[in-house]
């Protein structure tokens, strides 16, 4: 393959979570998501998650301090990665290139509208973190996944009241982004309102060319 420094870029809900974790199964490179290294540490309470709950419940972003501090070590100690959610802002990108360079920036887009009907009916595993969706991708079971069995949960900022300002502040903090990385030669798009599956395959094409 002739990409490996990897990240995607995209609106919540776009598929960069669910993209992610399939191009990390094929290629064996290392899916560093910022927002799951958040939600870990909300989990276990520690003080990084304690200072990012309140951003995160309200749908806001993390301060950029905050999150670089905490994904730099992992960056810069990985050969081979695809970055999920960071960077998020053009201060987290200009931090990136202190850290290491992008070969590839891929943009999966989607409408506003087509966002807050993903995010509403977003599930996932609380057991193994695999992502469903209500309406295109269900379950077998509502509440169960259909790997591991586990119970499905609804994300505390996938709440109808949270959707439309993620959508908001991702306009304004990380759109920019689409012209930073344009600028550079290193983006590149795909259409996020196709099936997963043709999703991954576009990914895949743009990885080896
Ligand atoms: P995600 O799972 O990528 O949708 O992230 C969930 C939440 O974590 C976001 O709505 C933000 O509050 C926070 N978050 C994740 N990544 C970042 C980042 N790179 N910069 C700031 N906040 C972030």
């Amino acid at each position: 393959m002739a990409r490996e420094r990897i990240a995607l870029l995209g609106p919540p809900g776009a598929g960069k979570g669910t993209q992610a974790k399939l191009i990390s199964d094929k290629t064996g490179l290392c899916h560093l998501s910022t927002g799951d290294i958040l939600r870990d540490e909300v989990a276990h309470g520690t003080e990084i998650g304690r200072a990012a709950k309140l951003h995160m419940d309200r749908g806001d972003l993390v301060p950029d301090k905050l999150i670089i501090d905490m994904i730099h070590e992992r960056i810069a100690k990985t050969d081979g990665f695809i970055l999920d959610g960071f960077p998020r802002t053009v201060a987290q990108a200009e931090a990136l290139l202190k850290i290491t360079s992008l070969d590839l920036m891929i943009n999966i887009t989607l409408s506003r509208a087509e966002v807050i009907k993903r995010l509403s009916s977003r599930r996932v595993c609380r057991e193994c973190g695999k992502i469903y969706n209500l309406l295109f991708n269900p379950p077998k079971i509502k509440t169960r996944c259909d790997l591991c069995g586990g119970e499905l949960f609804q994300r505390d900022d996938d709440r109808p009241e949270v959707v439309d300002n993620r959508y908001d502040v991702y306009m304004q903090a990380t759109a920019p982004l689409v012209d930073f990385y344009r600028e550079r030669g290193l983006l590149r798009e795909v259409d996020g309102a196709q099936p997963t599956a043709v999703v991954l395959n576009r990914i895949m094409d743009l990885l080896s060319g």
